[in-house]
C-alpha cells in the first residue's frame, strides 16, 4: 500500500512538482521504495522522503536533453498538487496517443465584430460538460480584455479565484501579470487574457491531456478571432498547447515562434515567478521582446 505523506512532507514534494513543471518537466515516476525501508520507516511513522519522487533518467540534469517535438498526448499520467490526482498515481500508465493536430487557422473577422465572435464562442461552450473539470468547477473562465487586443496573455488555468469571479489572473499571479503589463507600458483592458482551460483543475493541478485537448480549440478560436500581433505564452501548459509539441521552457523562452500568422513568445508563469522571483529578470527580457514587436517602450522612457 503506498503511505500517505504528512503534510509538510507533501506540501514539499508539490512544490518541487510545481518547480519542476514551471521548467516544463511534467513526467516522473517514483522509485521503487526497498521494502526493508519502507518497513522501517513504517515502524517510525516516517513518510517517504521527497527524494522518492524522481525525475525521468532524460530529465534530471538541468540541460538534459529530451527529444524535441515530444508530443503532449505522449507522457505518462503526471503527479499533481491535487489530491485526486496524487491519490491515482499508481494507475496504469495511458496509453500513448497522437497529439491533435491544431485546429485551421479562421478567418479574419473584422474588428468591429469581434466581441461579437467572442460572444458566440462563448455561447458555443454553453454550460460545458465536455470533460471532468466540469464537476468542479465554480465558473467557467473564458477570457478577458479587448477584442482588439494587439498583444494576448494564454496561462494555463484557472485558480480559486478565478473559478470564483469567471475571470482569468484575478488572484495573486494575475496581480503580478497586472504589474507586469503595466510595465510595458499598457493597460490591463488594452490586453486580451485566456488560459488552456477555461475550468479550474481541483486542487490546481496540471489540467490533463484530453481535459487540455477538449478545451484548447475554444482557446484557438478566440486567438483566431482577436489576432493579436503578438501572443505570449504564460508557462509551459500554454507553450506546451499552443505550440504542440513539448519542450523545455528554457529553449522555448527568448525568441520570437511563428504562430499561425502571428508571433508567440514564451515566458515564465506568474505563478512560478512569485515562486522564484530571481527569474523576473529573466522574464522582463522576454517582455521587453514582445515590447520590440509591438513597438512599445516601457513608461517614462520616451
Ligand atoms: N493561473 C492561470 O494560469 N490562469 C489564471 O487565470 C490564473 C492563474
Amino acid at each position: 500500500m503506498p503511505q500517505p505523506f504528512d503534510p509538510a512532507t507533501r506540501e514539499a514534494l508539490l512544490a518541487r512538482v510545481r518547480f519542476y513543471r514551471d521548467l516544463g518537466l511534467t513526467e516522473f515516476y517514483r522509485r521503487p521504495v526497498d521494502p526493508a525501508l519502507l518497513a522501517q520507516l513504517e515502524a517510525q511513522s516516517i513518510a517517504p522522503p521527497v527524494e522518492e519522487l524522481v525525475l525521468p533518467p532524460t530529465s534530471r540534469a538541468p540541460s538534459f536533453p529530451r527529444p524535441l517535438a515530444e508530443r503532449v498526448g505522449d507522457h505518462q499520467p503526471q503527479l499533481s498538487s491535487s489530491a485526486e490526482h496524487t491519490s491515482q498515481e499508481d494507475r496504469p500508465i495511458a496509453p500513448r496517443k497522437p497529439f491533435p493536430a491544431s485546429p485551421e487557422i479562421g478567418a479574419t473577422v473584422p474588428a468591429a465584430d469581434r466581441a461579437k465572435f467572442l460572444a458566440l464562442i462563448r455561447e458555443d461552450i454553453g454550460d460545458c460538460t465536455r470533460c471532468a473539470l466540469h464537476k468542479g468547477r465554480n465558473k467557467i473562465v473564458f477570457g478577458d480584455g479587448s477584442p482588439t487586443a494587439r498583444l494576448m496573455f494564454v496561462g494555463e488555468g484557472p485558480g480559486a479565484d478565478e473559478d470564483a469571479q469567471g475571470i482569468p489572473f484575478v488572484g495573486k499571479a494575475g496581480q503580478l501579470l497586472n504589474n507586469m503589463i503595466a510595465a510595458m507600458g499598457l493597460k490591463r483592458e488594452e490586453v486580451y487574457i485566456a488560459n488552456v482551460v477555461k475550468c479550474r483543475p481541483p486542487g490546481n493541478r496540471t489540467p490533463e491531456p484530453d481535459e487540455a485537448n477538449t478545451c484548447s480549440p475554444f482557446l484557438f478560436r478566440q486567438i483566431d478571432v482577436v489576432r493579436p500581433q503578438v501572443l505570449v505564452a504564460l508557462g509551459a501548459t500554454a507553450a506546451t498547447y499552443l505550440l504542440g509539441a513539448r519542450q523545455p521552457l528554457a529553449g522555448l523562452r527568448g525568441r520570437v515562434h511563428a504562430f499561425r500568422g502571428m508571433q508567440l513568445i514564451v515566458t515564465y508563469h506568474p505563478a512560478y515567478l512569485l515562486r522564484d522571483p530571481r527569474q523576473k529578470k529573466e522574464a522582463w527580457a522576454d517582455l521587453q521582446i514582445a515590447m520590440r514587436e509591438l513597438g512599445l517602450k516601457p513608461p517614462g522612457k520616451g
